[in-house]
């Protein structure tokens, strides 16, 4: 693997030279600030937003790299890790020319960004049933234009962890990104592969406050990499892409790791306890071994028992129409309460 960062970037992106915000000019605290057309006399609330966040979110940036053990300049930080999948394609794949790699059944948002952004996708099947990757199906789909390829482990909506082993090939012989999305890691029993980056200049890992850390709503992904990577994304992104509520609550969020670690916990044996119970009954065909916060469970009548579930005010993920996840319901891993009312509903399908 010969890796070179400039020869895979868009050369427009190479030479870009990003916006450069008020604040990057002057790095005090304390000051009349007159320099970014702020409003002075404040914002008409309680608590003041009239300021500009801080651009590349320093303070959130050492806190999380303390408990991910790595320095702030391998993190990149954005609105979701969707950002960081835009910011991959809008880096480093030329639109109309340059194409990248999925590993089908997967996460639908690779493929919707790719679209955005006019770049072909070269789909490769998992395995069927186990779900692992077939990499010399991934390396023989490469050419000189596959500048990506994303790898999901935990993958959605499967929930299996992809074998390190096969992602390790990857990273050896494809001398663009591997992207491996990390979503779901905090659930599954082997461990991240972030410290792959020291081998790696070819990786990134995205992870989320989004899944785990329970905070969907503030909108905040990660990619971690080599600093020329991410100073690239950071180069690429909106200067003031993470607003100051979300820099302040995720930086507050952080101080309880040992809560988020015990509801990690908690949903796996939930997740045992559930597989289980889905097995009990006639119409379970099959519940897929999953490390994630998810079970993918194949049904008789799937459609119907959507329907059924809906009804019953019970809304679960639908993926049936997906290719080999025909007849599969994917079932997000509730409170004991909400999981045991699924089990006392499921009762009363008839199939
Ligand atoms: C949920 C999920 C994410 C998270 O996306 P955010 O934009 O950070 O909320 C990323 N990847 C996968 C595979 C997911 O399932």
């Amino acid at each position: 693997m010969n890796f070179d960062l400039k020869k895979i970037t868009r050369p427009n992106i190479w030479n870009l030279v990003p916006y450069s915000t008020a604040r990057d000019e002057y790095k005090g605290k304390s000051g009349i600030f007159l320099d970014a057309n702020e409003n002075s006399f404040g914002s008409p609330l309680e608590k003041d937003y009239s300021r500009y966040p801080d651009p590349i979110q320093v303070d959130l940036k050492e806190k999380l790299g303390k408990i991910k053990g790595l320095r702030a300049e391998h993190i990149f930080l954005g609105n979701g890790s969707d950002e960081a999948i835009d910011l991959l394609f809008r880096s480093f794949c030329e639109p109309g020319v340059d194409n990248v790699i999925i590993c089908t059944p997967t996460y639908g948002m690779y493929e919707v960004a790719a679209n955005i952004n006019n770049v072909a996708v070269r789909k490769v099947s998992l395995i069927p049933e186990t779900f692992q990757l077939d990499e010399q199906a991934v390396l023989k789909a490469v050419d000189d234009q596959t500048k990506l390829i994303f790898v999901c482990s935990p993958n959605n909506p499967t929930g299996n962890i992809i074998s390190n082993l096969s992602i390790l090939t990857l990273l050896q012989n494809f001398s663009g990104i591997v992207v491996l999305d990390e979503a779901y890691i905090n659930y599954a029993s082997s461990p991240s592969m972030i410290p792959e980056l020291l081998r790696f200049p070819n990786l990134v890992v995205l992870q989320t406050m989004s899944k785990a850390w329970g905070l969907a709503g503030l909108r905040l992904g990660m990619a971690f990499a080599s600093e020329p990577i991410i100073d690239l994304l950071n180069k690429v992104k909106a200067p003031y892409n993470v607003n100051v509520l979300t820099q302040e609550l995720v930086f507050e969020a952080l101080d309880n790791l040992s809560l988020v670690n015990n509801r990690i916990k908690e949903t796996v044996a939930e997740r045992k306890k559930m597989a289980t119970a889905f097995l009990s009954f006639p119409f379970v065909k099959k519940v897929y071994p999953s490390e994630a916060n998810f079970l993918l469970v194949k049904v008789d009548q799937a459609q119907q028992l959507f329907q059924f579930l809906q009804k019953n005010k019970i809304i679960v993920r639908d993926r049936t129409a997906v290719s080999l996840c025909e007849g599969c319901l994917r079932f997000t891993i509730g409170t004991p309460n909400e999981n045991s009312e699924v089990i006392n509903i499921l009762k009363s399908f008839e199939a």
